[in-house]
């Protein structure tokens, strides 16, 4: 399994599409991609491999320059397409994507269909999803904040990434215990679950530690923890035979 982000200048699509046949050797059973398309998102997911994926979207008719993918390896519900990542919100105005297990799911699924909550996945992920969206509802507060809050609510193990229809070439990233490298190039930043996806792009990275949350723009990387303190990004230029090992 694995994820991979692009915000920039460029198609996001393809770049997607490309780092994740790059996270292929990881494992798999489905793939799919969020993008962003200005006051809205696009979401395709399918069963199956990353090729199915693109035979599904087709043309991916979308021009985006903000996106992110995954390769999921079923923990909670069956492979299939609507178990498949990413999933949206209950507003359809979040898309996320999630490696990792979500252990205390059931308990926050429960308080969350107490509230009418429904669920289009069988996914501990989409539990955690709307919970975000809950609070940031309920607090009226960003998304930045509202994953901070559910993030302190959570056990288990995770890397997500999320895009919102508020903010047109943000990825919001987060990480315990799953790994994720975020990609610096000019005007432009790539995530990942390892470097593979960016290598054709940039050597320098940021290896993102647990507990650190990321906001993700073209020109900028804010790291913070989920004390809401900001961290320095410690930028690590690639070693080229170790990155073509990698
Ligand atoms: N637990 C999530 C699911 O079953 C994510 C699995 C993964 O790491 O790909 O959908």
């Amino acid at each position: 399994c694995g994820i991979v982000g692009y915000t920039g200048q460029k198609q996001a699509y393809p770049i997607l599409i490309d780092g994740l046949k790059k996270l292929e050797y990881r494992g798999y059973d489905s793939a799919g991609v969020a993008l962003h398309l200005g006051n809205h998102l696009a979401v395709y997911k399918k069963q199956g491999k990353v090729a199915a994926l693109e035979a599904y979207a087709g043309d991916h008719p979308v021009a985006s320059t903000t996106g992110i993918g995954h390769t999921r390896w079923a923990t909670h519900g069956e492979p299939s397409d609507r178990n498949a990542h990413p999933h949206y919100s209950a507003s359809g105005n979040i898309a996320m994507i999630h490696n990792g297990i979500i252990e205390n799911y059931a308990q926050l699924k429960n308080e969350l269909a107490g509230k009418g909550y429904t669920f289009n996945s069988d996914t501990d992920s989409e539990v955690l999803l709307n919970f975000i969206e809950d609070i940031k509802h309920n607090n009226e507060c960003t998304l930045e904040e509202a994953v901070r809050v559910a993030l302190k609510r959570v056990t288990g193990a995770y890397v997500i990434l999320l895009i919102d229809t508020e903010h047109p070439d943000t990825i919001i990233a987060a990480r315990k215990g799953s790994p994720l490298v975020i990609g610096v190039g000019k005007g432009e930043h790539f995530l990942g679950s390892d470097a593979s996806p960016m290598l054709a792009y940039t050597k320098e990275v940021v290896y993102i530690n647990d507990y650190e949350l990321a906001i993700v723009r073209p020109d900028e990387l804010i790291l913070k923890n989920l004390g809401n303190e900001r961290i320095t990004p410690f930028v690590q230029k690639l070693d080229l035979e170790l990155a073509a090992i990698e």
